[in-house]
């Protein structure tokens, strides 16, 4: 019953109709990377994904990974690591790292894209790759030449995997709490003592070296997240490729949890461990946010992922199962208004909301890439909005649409046998890590509202809003869709000038709201864009009309709580919040 197709086409379709692809195949140094190429690219990916990667997902699930407490290993699913062979001999790991480091060259948005059809294919496998490219990035940004010479290579070939290791037990949301130490020795390493949590393939058996980016803080650094720094520290010391002594670094156990069984949530101790320094001391959290930038994304692009598989399955169930009749005759389900709501529920938040990665995505690329330095100080700044944006939306509505494929199952949704609970249950970790979604929001609002005190917020939603104009210059069908998107635009608009004259705490307050509705403005246009740029593609039609007249509404009368703030947020006055 477990139903999956690489979304290959949806995917090839956003990057050429929406995310204005062929803008970054311009760059010279993405010659190579013409969208015929891509197009090639992705759907050789899509078999290897459906081929390979996809039967890892139930037995993952079902399995899981194990724990043997006797010598600290862990022992992934059943066909996890001839999964990752068939990845790493196919040469998928490089795909967007520098020819330099041996990688294929292609543009971040294309690896973003693999991320898609992997992910959609099995979440819990694909986070090793999702964390070992984060952690590429950061050593590129900051590693010495010798630190980027000893790791890269075997790391953007996929020899060796990455872990980042933020958490402690008194340090989540709040990591300038951690408390890890780092001493400096007289080699010029350190040596590393302390106890993360929660680290996702912080031990396994798909390569021999593991590669960890931890934080902790040297000796005399400055309290909280001034005071962080960031370290190498591999799980054997070793010269070159040949792998040596045991460095001190163990898994002490892994989580038992609600989801994504095939990911092994690692307990890590380190004792006296030796790390090397990535990057300056005390400047841990820029070394950090490169990691979690990239990373961030990639999490609303598995909020993406595991809601396209579980809408593929909760269609073809709707196109199976009988139930009830139409006219005396007895009908599928999906022929029942509701259940078609549902659907094109599920449809259009996953169309508008992928077309938000890549747009998001190709605006990273050109912040690295476009020729014209102001350009690129725009695209930084679009990054930087969006991304919070993209992470927060994506997984937020995989949880809305992993859910709203259980319902389309009646019971047997809530059955374990037929997998839609498993996607249910998977998604369900997204929102929460990354920066929880409050975190995100907290950002936008607090962090991001404020570049070039508004403007760039302001130009970003008139840039969106201006497929009302192309819409209603196309006429016909395309007029009536323009309404419901002006109308959210409008209120966009006056949701942004209320946030912007709020002081901390009314911010704070609307800030969940407001960034929804700006994520609905963000997928309503690039829905409308979508249709566009295909007039006669009657699914794209339907698609951008359904969640313009069905979805739209409900999320623009968010404006309310946010024009209210934290009016009914005083802690004094309700005893649930004092603990009463
Ligand atoms: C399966 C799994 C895998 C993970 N993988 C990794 C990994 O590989 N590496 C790693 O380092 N960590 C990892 N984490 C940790 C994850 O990033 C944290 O759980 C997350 O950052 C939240 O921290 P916390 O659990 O301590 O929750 P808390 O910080 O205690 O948050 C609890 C609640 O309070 C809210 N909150 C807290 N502070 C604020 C604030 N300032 N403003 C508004 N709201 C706030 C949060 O939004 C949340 O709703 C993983 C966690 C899980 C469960």
């Amino acid at each position: 019953m477990d139903h999956y197709t690489a979304p290959t086409d949806q995917i090839l379709a956003a990057l050429r109709d929406v995310a204005a692809y062929d803008s970054i195949a311009a760059y010279p140094e993405f010659e190579h990377a013409d969208l015929e190429t891509v197009v090639e690219l992705l759907r050789e990916a899509g078999t290897l994904t459906e081929a390979k990667i996809a039967p890892t997902n139930r037995v993952g699930d079902q399995v899981g990974a194990k724990y043997d407490p006797s010598d600290t290993s862990v022992t992934t699913a059943p066909g996890f690591v001839d999964a990752y062979r068939a990845y790493v001999d196919g040469g998928w790991p490089s795909l967007q790292f520098p020819e330099e480091f041996g990688g294929g060259g292609f543009p971040q948005t294309i690896g973003l894209a693999m991320g898609e059809l992997l992910t959609t294919a099995s979440m819990a496998w694909t986070l090793a790759p999702v964390l070992t490219r984060g952690a590429i990035d950061a050593v590129m940004h900051y590693g010495s030449d010798e630190l980027k010479a000893r790791y890269l290579p075997n790391m953007v070939s996929g020899k060796w995997c990455a872990t980042m290791n933020l958490t402690e037990p008194q340090a989540g949301s709040d990591v300038g709490a951690l408390t890890t130490k780092a001493t400096k020795q007289d080699d010029g390493t350190y040596s590393i003592s302390g106890s993360k949590i929660f680290i996702t393939f912080g031990e396994h058996d798909w390569t021999d070296q593991i590669v960890h980016l931890v934080l902790a803080r040297t000796p005399d650094a400055p309290a909280g997240s001034a005071g962080i720094s960031c370290f190498i520290v591999p799980k054997f010391l070793h010269e070159g490729d040949v792998l040596g002594k045991r460095n001190g670094v163990h898994c002490t156990g892994i989580e038992h949890k609600l989801g994504i069984h095939g990911s092994p949530t690692c307990s890590m101790s380190y004792e006296n461990a030796t790390g090397y320094l990535l990057g300056e001391e005390n400047r841990g959290l820029a070394v950090m946010f490169v990691m979690m930038n990239n990373a961030r994304l990639a999490v609303g692009v598995e909020g993406v992922g595991i809601a396209e598989r579980a809408y593929q399955q909760a269609r073809a169930y709707a196109a199976e199962r009988i139930q009830g009749s139409i006219g005396g005759q007895p009908v599928t389900i999906d022929q029942h208004p509701d259940v078609q709501r549902m659907l094109l529920t599920q449809a259009a938040w996953i169309a508008g909301l992928r077309a938000l990665n890549y747009v998001t995505a190709v605006a990273g690329d050109r912040s690295e890439h476009d020729p014209d330095p102001d350009i690129r100080v725009r695209a930084v700044e679009r990054v930087a909005l969006l991304t919070p944006v993209a992470k927060s939306m994506g997984t937020d509505i995989g949880v809305e649409v992993t859910s709203l494929a259980v319902q389309v199952h009646g019971g047997m949704g809530f059955i374990e046998e037929t997998g839609a609970a498993q996607h249910f249950r998977d998604a369900r970790i997204a929102p929460i890590y990354e920066g929880t979604n409050g975190i995100q929001a907290a950002d936008l609002v607090g962090r991001k509202l404020d570049v070039r005190n508004g403007d760039a917020m302001r130009e970003l939603l008139a840039e969106f809003r201006s497929v009302v104009d192309a819409l209603q210059a196309a006429g016909g069908p395309f007029i009536a869709i323009a309404e419901p998107v002006a109308e959210h635009f409008g209120k966009l608009q006056e949701a942004t000038a209320a946030v912007l004259a709020m002081g901390k705490d009314d911010r704070l307050a609307a800030s969940a709201s407001y960034l929804r509705m700006v994520g609905a403005g963000l997928a309503a246009s690039l829905l409308a864009r979508s249709a566009l740029a295909a007039p006669d593609d009657a699914e794209r039609l339907q698609l951008a009309g359904f969640f313009g007249e069905q979805l739209l509404p409900s999320e623009g009368g968010r404006l309310r709580s946010v024009l209210a703030g934290g009016a009914y947020f005083t802690v004094d006055a309700i005893g649930v919040l004092a603990g009463r």
